[in-house]
């Protein structure tokens, strides 16, 4: 397992990775103020908040509207100093028109999407592959796919032969197909599992939160429910069905995501579950 949790002690792994490049760029540009999108139980939005703090950046967040304001992570968010918009559901699904309105495009705002992927996002995440030993199998779970998107350009350059392979979370990912072709064009050595969502985006039953705990027992390493949790059971459920030749070794990626496990324990069905924008 590649530690992602481990790397910082707020900014959940892959959103480390996602911003790097794109930090040096708002800072390159003289930017002020980081503005991005998210919902009430994003861990995107609280890594640019801690990341914008540490940093010296000014942060908005844009909080996807009828979602309580005080989730513990849009709490933490404050205690950065985030400023917090919130905006109904229907206006949050048209970016581009909430930063019109808002009059958002000044020179002094660098903004990020929602979920931190972009080309940038994609540079950074290629570079935490580790060069040395190389893997048949790469896991990764996957919200927005810029995650999947990078490990798999990075797998290209170190370990040509190895097959990255992403957990989709939400339900009816078909979309991201085609999101993760946008992002590498050139590469062919990525595929998408569909069929381990269990239920749906932050879907949690008993027995994924069954799996997680004879997980933290066996191994000391703690999992989130609405990513590596799902990530992993998808993982052990394939070695069952006999997946994986024998032999083959296999690299799965924590992203991190364990800033409020018990709460995220909690929740247990509610949200629409459909193809998820809560990240
Ligand atoms: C955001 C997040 C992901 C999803 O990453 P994408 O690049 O959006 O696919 C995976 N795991 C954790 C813990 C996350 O916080």
């Amino acid at each position: 397992m590649l530690r992602g949790d481990l790397v910082h002690p707020v900014i959940s792994g892959n959103k480390l990775w996602k911003l790097k490049y794109n930090l040096e760029e708002a800072g390159r540009l003289g930017k002020e103020r980081l503005v991005t999108f998210g919902g009430a139980f994003s861990n995107h939005l609280l890594a640019v908040a801690c990341a914008g703090a540490s940093l010296g950046f000014q942060t908005l967040g844009i909080v996807r509207g009828e979602e309580r304001m005080d989730s513990a992570v849009l709490k933490q968010c404050r205690q950065f100093g985030m400023q917090l918009l919130q905006v109904s559901r229907s206006e949050y699904r048209d970016k581009d028109e909430l930063v019109r309105r808002l009059n958002l495009e000044r020179a002094e705002n660098y903004i990020l999407p929602e979920g931190g992927t972009n080309a940038l996002a994609v540079r950074g995440c290629a570079e935490a592959v580790p060069s040395d030993p190389a893997f048949d199998h790469l896991f990764v779970p996957v919200g927005t796919a810029g995650t999947l998107a990078g490990f798999a350009l990075g797998a290209s350059r170190v370990m040509p032969q190895a097959s990255v392979e992403g957990i989709v979370v939400l339900k009816g990912g078909e979309f991201l197909r085609d999101t993760v072709r946008e992002l590498i064009p050139e590469q062919p050595n990525w595929k998408l599992h569909l069929e381990f969502h269990g239920g749906g985006y932050a879907r949690v039953d008993d027995r994924l939160r069954k799996f997680m705990q004879r997980f933290a027992a066996q191994t000391g390493i703690l999992l989130d429910p609405i990513y590596t949790g799902k990530m992993m059971r998808a993982v052990f459920e394939l070695a069952a069905e006999n997946y994986f030749r024998s032999g083959s070794s296999i690299l799965c990626v924590h992203t991190g995501g364990l800033g409020d496990v018990s709460a995220q324990l909690n929740r247990t069905t509610e949200g629409s579950g459909q193809a998820g924008k809560s990240r």
